[in-house]
């Protein structure tokens, strides 16, 4: 059973002129991702990646189809069970997201106080997972002394906070440069080979996909027009 399942989803918005005419962000997307692969979704900017992201993560409700995650048709729950849901998928962003008044430690520990996670039990969980992503030095820095390359892996451990069991990375490497990307792709690797979590590349990077990805869906104008292995996808006619 794939760990995500997306069924004839269309996610409308309003016209933003007076048109009258509504946009589909999404329109009429079937996706299946398995569970422990890595898979990337690639398109311009524009295509409908980050609505599509907002959606399996339940940030928004759908227009009409369905989005199973983990076996629960998420269209269907309400916002305590949503909450829940949310614990088992992680997020990681282009521009970290870090609270740049928190130090490091605090950052990773955020998802655990507001889970309700005791406090000896956080501070191992926050050890364990600085030392997964080589910063066990920089518990006590603040988010401004680090390198992009180091927020990043600090927005990696906050997202592992939790035990998700789906890592969901819209676009993750974009703010980095070639040798720091190509880093966090090694971590991110780790995630998904030593903790078995299934992970969601969304990009506009093919390199990124390729270095990383086994399948990977193309968007365009909130379709999907392309989905396969990523080497019969990538290999030009
Ligand atoms: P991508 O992440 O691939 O750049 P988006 O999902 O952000 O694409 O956007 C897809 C389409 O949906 C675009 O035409 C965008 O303008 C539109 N869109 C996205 N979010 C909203 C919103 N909250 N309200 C209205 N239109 C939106
Ligand atoms: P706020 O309403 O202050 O943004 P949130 O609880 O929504 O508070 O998010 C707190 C921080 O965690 C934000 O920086 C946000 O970008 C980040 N965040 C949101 N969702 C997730 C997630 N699923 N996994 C990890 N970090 C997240």
């Amino acid at each position: 059973m794939p760990i995500v399942s997306l069924t004839d989803v269309t996610k409308s918005y309003p016209a933003s002129d007076r048109s009258g005419v509504s946009v589909n962000a999404i329109d009429n997307v079937s996706l299946d991702i398995e569970q422990g692969e890595v898979f990337g979704i690639i398109g311009y900017s524009g295509a409908g990646k980050s609505t599509l992201v907002r959606l399996i993560n339940a940030l928004e409700p759908v227009t009409s189809g369905t989005v199973v995650v983990d076996g629960t048709d998420i269209t269907r729950l309400g916002e305590r069970q949503l909450r829940e849901m949310r614990l088992e998928i992680g997020m990681i962003f282009q521009q970290f997201n870090l609270f740049s008044s928190k130090t490091v430690a605090k950052n990773i520990a955020y998802p655990l106080v507001v889970a309700g996670v005791p406090r000896a039990e956080r501070k191992r969980r926050v050890a364990e997972l600085l030392d997964f992503v080589g910063l066990s030095d920089k518990g006590r820095s603040y988010p401004d002394q680090l390198s992009g390359g180091q927020k990043q892996r600090v927005g990696i451990a906050r997202a592992l906070a939790s035990n998700p069991r789906i890592l969901l990375a819209d676009e993750a490497t974009s703010a980095l440069d070639p040798e720091t990307t190509h880093e966090v792709l090694g971590l991110l690797d780790r995630v998904n080979q030593e903790l078995g979590i299934t992970i969601v590349v969304i990009t506009h990077e093919m390199d990124v996909i390729q270095s990383i990805a086994t399948r990977v869906a193309v968007m365009e104008n909130g379709r999907i027009i392309e989905q396969g292995d990523v080497f019969d996808v990538f290999s030009d006619p």
